[in-house]
Formats: C-alpha cells, structure tokens, sequence
C-alpha cells in the first residue's frame, strides 16, 4: 500500500472542491457553465455542504464583481492554490474580463487543468477571442497556459521568491489594482509558509485586496471532528492554530503590511446575500436541522485585507 504524500493529499482536496460545486451547480444553487468540463460526475452532497457552498461561492463573486466594476476592470486578479476554478470564464461571460488574471497551483494539479482546457473549445476558445489584437495566441505548456488575459501559472506557494519572479516575468504590473483570492489554501500551509506571502503582496502592490476564506475554531466538538476528518483524509489544517478565529484573521493582514482588515464568518456572511436569492436556494433542498448549518457556517470565515494607496475607495468593496 502507498499512502499519498501530503502534498498529494493537499492536492486532492481540489477534486472534492471541484465535485461539491458542481452537484451544487446541478442543482441549481447558482449558474456556472464551466465546472461541468472539470469535473465529470459529483457526489452526493448534503444540503448543508451545498448551502455552505453558495455562501463560499457567492460571496466571493460579489466582492470580486464589486472590485472589477470598481476598476473599470483595469486590474489584475490572483487566485492562490486555484485548483479547477471556473470564476475566469464566469466573469468573462458577464462582460468582466480583467487585464489580467492568473490561476496559481501545483504544477499536478495545472497539468490536468491545462489538459481540460486544451480538449475543451468551450474553455479554450474565449482565451484567444479575448485578445484585442488578434496577433496573442494561447500558448499551453504541461503545466502552465498563457493567452492574453488569462493565465495558468504553476508554483508551489511555500516559495514566495519563486513566486513573486514568475509574476514580474509575466510583466506584472504592482501599481495596477489587484485583487488576490485564497479561498481554502492558506489553511494546508504553516504560518512560516502563509505569512510571507501574505507581507510580499502587502508590501508589494501599492493598491490591492486580499479575500481569504478558510476554516476557524478547531477547539470546539465540532472545530475538533472537521480536524479529524481532514487528518483521516491525509490533509492536516497547518495553518488553523496560529489563525483560528476573526481577531487573528483580521490581525494577521494588519501585521503584514496591510492598512486595513476586515473578518466575518460564514454564518454573518450567509445573512448578507440577496434575500431574494437566498429563499430561492433554500426551497431546492429541504434541511431537517438548521443547527447544523449554522455550526458548520460558523467554523469558516470570509476575511480581507486592503490597501488603497491609490485611493480608488477598496472600503466599498465589501458584502
Ligand atoms: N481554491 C479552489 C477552490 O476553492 O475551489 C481550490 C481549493 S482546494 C481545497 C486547495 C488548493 O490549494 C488545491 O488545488 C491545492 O493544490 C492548492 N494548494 C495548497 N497548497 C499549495 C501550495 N503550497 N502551492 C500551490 N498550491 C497549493
């Protein structure tokens, strides 16, 4: 028997991320046309991971909107430890393709991204139409994608110098507002491995946010089973005890660089969404017991740091 190595297990916490958001997709939770290519067919999710989903989901998106419109689209965005996400083609449909925007991951895990995109006209077919002067093709290695606007760039997020070279080889732009988002990956890395990522941008861009969102708690019954499970699963939380509640998330961006901070968890972030909206998702499923979504919504966190030296007003950029 050989046991995947942690990074291995590390790297498969995307396929679950890919599989949840697409049953969440088929059943109506919200519209993406693109998960469907990553993911062939998703397991059963309970209606508690599903809700816990669109809050994920959601919420991002609005903040990420927000941030585009903001700009004008004039900006970059970075999604940290990306795996299959599908937000690049998702905003690109809604007319909201930035300057630029990158997809960072494991060299593995961009090696199966890039096969589906390359099989796929649908992913693959938008990137070269993006290009105003038709003369940028896309280019796709093994591991990596370049087209015009949007890139997938392969590194190991523990080497924020290896990092920090491949966006300034890309032309990277630091006066350029950007957006970065780590939605369930600074958690699978230590605070020694998190921390300098997170003071790199913030002393790095003039104008940026940072949208976070992870797992909190791990001290309580159910903070302490999410653990176990994960651990049984290969995965260990590294970065849950140095940040495991909102003080600490909000502290870490102000101790790093970042002017302002915010946290909220999901729980308070699930009561912002589109009233409208949210009864629409509530009828797809029926939930026997509120309190359990409401423990689980609890246990995760939607965080932000910013930086506004451009004064470009990033405090509107919010839920
Ligand atoms: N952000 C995506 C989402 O929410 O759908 C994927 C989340 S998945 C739970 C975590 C991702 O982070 C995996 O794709 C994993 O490979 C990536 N990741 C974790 N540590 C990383 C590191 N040190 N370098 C690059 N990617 C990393």
């Amino acid at each position: 028997l050989i046991l995947p190595s942690e990074d291995e297990s590390v790297q498969a916490t995307n396929d679950d991320a890919t599989s949840s958001k697409k049953y969440a997709v088929d059943q109506g939770y919200w519209k993406d046309d693109y998960v469907q290519f990553f993911c062939r067919s998703a397991e059963k999710r309970t209606p508690e991971i599903c809700r816990g989903y669109y809050a994920r989901v959601l919420s991002i998106q609005k903040l990420l909107v927000k941030f585009l419109k903001l700009t004008s689209c004039d900006c970059h965005v970075i999604n940290l430890g990306a795996g299959f996400d599908s937000t690049y083609w998702t905003m690109r449909d809604r007319g909201l393709t930035p300057r630029t925007y990158i997809d960072i991951d494991f060299p593995e895990v961009n090696k199966k991204k890039c096969q589906i995109i390359k099989k796929r006209k649908q992913l693959l077919e938008p990137l070269s139409k993006d290009s105003s002067h038709s003369a940028t093709p896309t280019e796709i290695s093994s591991t990596e994608l370049h087209s015009a606007h949007y890139h997938v760039l392969s590194c190991d997020l523990r080497k924020v110098g290896e990092l920090s070279k491949k966006l300034l080889d890309l032309g990277f732009d630091t006066n350029t507002p950007t957006f970065i988002l780590s939605e369930c990956v600074l958690v699978y890395m230590s605070s020694e491995s998190s921390n300098p990522i997170i003071e790199w941008a913030g002393k790095t861009f003039s104008t940026a946010i940072w949208i976070n969102y992870e797992p909190i708690l791990p001290d309580d019954r159910f903070g302490r089973t999410m653990l176990s499970n994960l651990k049984y699963r290969g995965c260990a939380l590294l970065g849950i005890d140095s940040c495991p509640d909102l003080t600490s998330q909000r502290q870490r961006f102000l101790n790093y660089g970042w002017s302002h901070s915010w946290a909220l968890d999901m729980c308070q972030v699930y009561s912002l969404l589109p009233r409208d909206d949210v009864a629409r998702i509530e009828r797809l499923d029926f939930l026997d017991e509120k309190e359990l979504l409401t423990q689980l919504l609890q246990h995760y966190t939607l965080s932000c740091g910013f930086k506004d030296t451009k004064g470009i007003g990033l405090e509107r950029v919010s839920l």
